[in-house]
């Protein structure tokens, strides 16, 4: 419970809730665990951001998101195959694939996803393993993302399109499981009190990262209290019109 606590306290130093936002990963069909997932979100009227494998994605996941006015979709890549050079760890948008090469599967996702799922496709590119060669970043823009979504703290001037990025992983990959209460909440605290102090970029929404298909039970309760205990003492952004209005409010400031 101490750690519930030293959440309480930490949103007790905020004036007006905070910012939050949720971006699950890997969507690229229906399934029971899709389900818990929506539900979820739909109990606290929560936007979901799920960041879908354009290759896989079928099309009888957008018939299921249409009936969810809260779910947004993001580009998770191509096809989330992991390529490395020698003692790199893997990654999908990097590493020693020719350029021309991913840019033309990137491009192909994206319409893929534009295809499917119409204007609840986002022109947001999420790196599979949250990695993305430097050396690919200025190029994004050109291909028509305005926003990259990856792991950490976002730098205050990016190279490459603006970053929405996340904070907290609920598992533990080595194990394959929830990560436990202490460590993710701790991660929570962590981002939210670095923002209050001005040592990250304070608009930066806090991001949720989660995985529905490798969720253990212990993952789904957790998820459960957390969006529970949170309710209206943190603020749930994201979707379009809120990605829309940001960046209108940038280019008047
Ligand atoms: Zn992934």
């Amino acid at each position: 419970m101490k750690h519930w606590r030293r959440l309480e306290r930490e949103l007790d130093c905020w004036e007006t809730p905070p910012t939050l936002w949720w971006r699950d990963d890997d969507a690229t069909a229906p399934s029971a665990a899709l389900e818990q997932l929506l539900q979820l979100s739909d109990r606290h009227a929560i936007p979901l951001h799920l960041a879908v494998i354009p290759a896989h994605s079928e099309i009888a996941l957008a018939k299921r998101l249409s009936r969810s006015h809260l779910t947004w979709v993001l580009q998770h890549g191509w096809d989330h195959q992991g390529y490395a050079g020698p003692g790199e760890r893997k990654r999908e948008l990097g590493g020693p694939r020719p350029r021309p090469e991913i840019l033309q599967q990137l491009r192909q996702g994206r319409e893929r996803l534009q295809q499917q799922f119409g204007p609840r496709a986002l022109d947001i590119l999420v790196p599979p393993w949250n990695r993305i060669d430097d050396d690919l970043l200025t190029l994004l823009p050109a291909l028509g993302y305005r926003r990259l979504s990856i792991l950490g703290p976002r730098p205050m001037e990016p190279e490459g399109p603006r970053q929405i990025n996340v904070h907290i992983d609920i598992i533990d990959w080595k194990a394959r499981r929830f990560a436990g209460q202490e460590a993710v909440i701790h991660q929570l605290v962590r981002h939210l009190e670095a923002r209050r102090l001005g040592s990250v970029d304070a608009t930066e929404p806090t991001g949720l990262m989660t995985h529905h298909l490798d969720h253990d039970d212990a993952c789904w309760d957790f998820l459960a209290d957390l969006t529970g205990a949170l309710g209206d003492r943190v603020r749930w952004v994201g979707g379009r019109p809120c990605w829309t209005a940001e960046r209108r409010l940038r280019s008047i400031a």
